[in-house]
C-alpha cells in the first residue's frame, strides 16, 4: 500500500497548519506514522489521496451513524443551500430539530443549538453556575468535555483534588474552580463534597468514550446522583459523543440514571457542526434572553447545520432498531478480535454501548483511566499500522472509541476479524 501522496500532503500542510492538523489527534501523534489524507467518503468507505480505500470505523469520530453520504442528509443539506447558508435570524428547522430532541430525551423540556460540543459544554456549565449561584465544578480524569480552559485539567500531584491546567495558555486562577475525581470511584467524589461546599455541578461522560470506551458502572451513577441531590449540585451528563449512539434516548434510558443537563453533539448534526445542551425548563429559564445566564452564536441553529440533523434524527426515530443491530455487529467484532488474539496469548479486554465499541490491549478490566494507561501503547500503535495496510480505519489514539454506522456490513465485520488475526500474529512473529 503506497501513502506516498499522503505523506507529501502532510508535509505541505505541517508547512502552513501547526501539525499539519486542525485537530491534534488526527496528526497520528500517538500511533506514530502520517495521517492519511482523505479525498472522499461514500457509505462504509473512506478513500484517500493515493487511492487506497478502507473501511471506516472512525466515522468522523462519531456523527455519521449512517455512514458517508447517506442519501436522506446529503438531500436535506442540499435543499437547504438552496435557500441560503446563513441567516442569524430564527428558523422553523430549529423548532423542528428542538422538538425531535426533545422527543428522545426525558430529561429535556427544552434545548439550546450552539456550534461544537466544546460550546455546549461550556455553556451547561455557565448554565448549571448560574442556576446554583455556585463556582466549583467537579469533572473526571479521562474524560473530555472539549477544549475550553476550566474543562483542560489534569490530576494534581498527591493528595490534591484541585486540578491543575494541562495547557499552556490556561491559568491557574482558570481551573482552580475545577475539582477532579477518579472515574467510576464514588469515595473520590465524597471527597470533593467534602473538600468544598460551593459545587455547581458534577460533569461526567456517563459512557466514557475519550479514555477508549469506559463505561459508568450503574450503581456509581446512582450513587452520583443521590451525592448531588444531597449536596444541591447539578448533574450533568457529556453526551456529546454518547448521544445517539450508546442508545437513542440517552444514557439515562440505559443506566436509570437521570441527568439535569445534557450536552449533545457529533450524532445530532448529521455530520455538520452542531452541539447542544438542553435541561428541564425550569434550568433552561435561566438562559438568556429569558435569564440571566449569557449565552449566545452568530452562526448557531444553522440552517444547513439544522437541515441536516433533522435529517438524521428523523431517520434514527423511523428505525429504532438500528441501534440493536449496530451493537450486535460491534460486539461480533471485538469479541472476535479478542478471541482471535487469546489464540495468540494476546489478552484484549473490549466492550460496546449501542454503536460504540472500544478495546485495550491489557490484562484486566479498565474501568477508569489510570487502568486504561495501562494498555500496552506499543502493541495498540503496531496494530493501528497493521489494520490500516489491511484496510480498516480504526482511531489512532488507544484513547479513542470506534463507531459502527448503517452501512457497515456483516462481511466487513468479518473482514476485520480475520485481518486482527493475520496483523497480530505477523506482530507476534516479530
Ligand atoms: N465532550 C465529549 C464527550 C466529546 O467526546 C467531545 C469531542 N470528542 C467534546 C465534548 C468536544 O466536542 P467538539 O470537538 O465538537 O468541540
Amino acid at each position: 500500500m503506497s501513502t506516498q501522496k499522503s505523506q507529501k500532503a502532510f508535509e505541505e500542510a505541517q508547512s502552513l497548519i501547526p501539525g499539519g492538523v486542525n485537530s491534534p489527534v488526527r496528526a497520528f501523534k500517538s500511533v506514530g506514522g502520517t495521517p492519511i489524507f482523505i479525498t472522499e467518503g461514500q457509505g462504509a468507505y473512506l478513500s484517500d489521496v493515493d487511492g487506497n480505500k478502507y473501511v471506516d470505523f472512525v466515522q468522523s469520530w462519531g456523527p455519521l451513524i449512517f455512514g458517508h453520504r447517506d442519501e436522506s442528509i446529503e438531500a436535506a443539506v442540499i435543499e437547504a443551500v438552496k435557500h441560503g447558508l446563513s441567516f442569524g435570524a430564527p428558523t422553523e428547522a430549529e423548532t423542528e430539530l428542538a422538538k425531535l430532541v426533545v422527543s428522545f430525551f426525558d430529561s429535556i423540556d427544552k434545548v439550546r443549538f450552539v456550534s461544537s460540543g466544546t460550546e455546549a459544554v461550556m455553556s451547561a456549565i455557565r448554565l448549571a453556575r448560574g442556576f446554583t449561584h455556585r463556582d466549583d465544578i467537579v469533572k473526571f480524569t479521562g474524560c473530555y468535555h472539549g477544549h475550553s480552559d476550566a474543562l483542560l485539567v489534569e490530576a494534581g500531584s498527591g493528595a490534591a483534588t484541585f486540578g491543575n491546567p494541562s495547557s499552556p495558555g490556561v491559568p491557574a486562577d482558570f481551573t482552580k474552580h475545577t475539582l477532579l475525581a477518579e472515574y467510576n470511584n464514588i469515595e473520590s467524589v465524597k471527597k470533593c463534597f467534602a473538600d468544598s461546599s460551593d459545587i455547581a455541578c458534577v460533569i461526567i461522560e456517563p459512557i466514557a468514550g475519550n479514555m477508549g470506551l469506559v463505561p459508568a458502572d450503574k450503581v456509581f451513577l446512582a450513587e452520583l446522583r443521590k451525592l448531588c441531590d444531597e449536596n444541591g449540585a447539578l448533574l450533568i451528563f457529556d453526551e456529546v459523543m454518547s448521544g445517539f449512539r450508546a442508545s437513542i434516548n440517552g444514557a439515562e434510558s440505559i443506566t436509570g440514571t437521570s441527568p439535569d443537563i445534557v450536552t449533545l453533539g457529533k450524532v445530532i448534526g448529521g455530520g455538520m457542526p452542531v452541539g447542544a445542551f438542553g435541561a428541564r425548563a425550569e434550568i433552561m429559564a435561566e438562559l438568556s434572553p429569558d435569564g440571566p445566564v449569557y449565552q449566545a452564536g452568530t452562526l448557531s441553529g444553522n440552517p444547513v447545520a439544522m437541515a441536516a440533523g433533522l435529517a438524521a434524527l428523523s431517520k434514527l426515530k423511523k428505525s429504532a432498531r438500528v441501534m440493536k443491530v449496530l451493537e450486535e455487529r460491534g460486539q461480533r467484532l471485538v469479541q472476535g478480535m479478542q478471541s482471535g488474539a487469546k489464540e495468540l496469548g494476546i489478552t484484549m479486554q473490549v466492550d460496546t454501548r449501542g454503536s460504540m465499541f472500544g478495546f485495550f490491549f491489557n490484562d484486566k478490566p479498565v474501568k477508569n483511566f489510570a487502568d486504561a494507561c495501562n494498555s500496552d501503547a506499543e502493541l495498540f500503535a503496531k496494530f493501528h499500522a497493521g489494520m490500516l495496510e489491511e484496510g480498516f480505519y480504526f482511531a489512532c489514539s488507544l484513547y479513542e472509541t470506534g463507531f459502527i454506522s448503517t452501512a457497515i456490513t456483516d462481511e466487513m465485520i468479518e473482514n476485520a476479524i480475520k485481518a486482527s488475526v493475520k496483523v497480530l500474529t505477523r506482530i507476534k512473529n516479530g
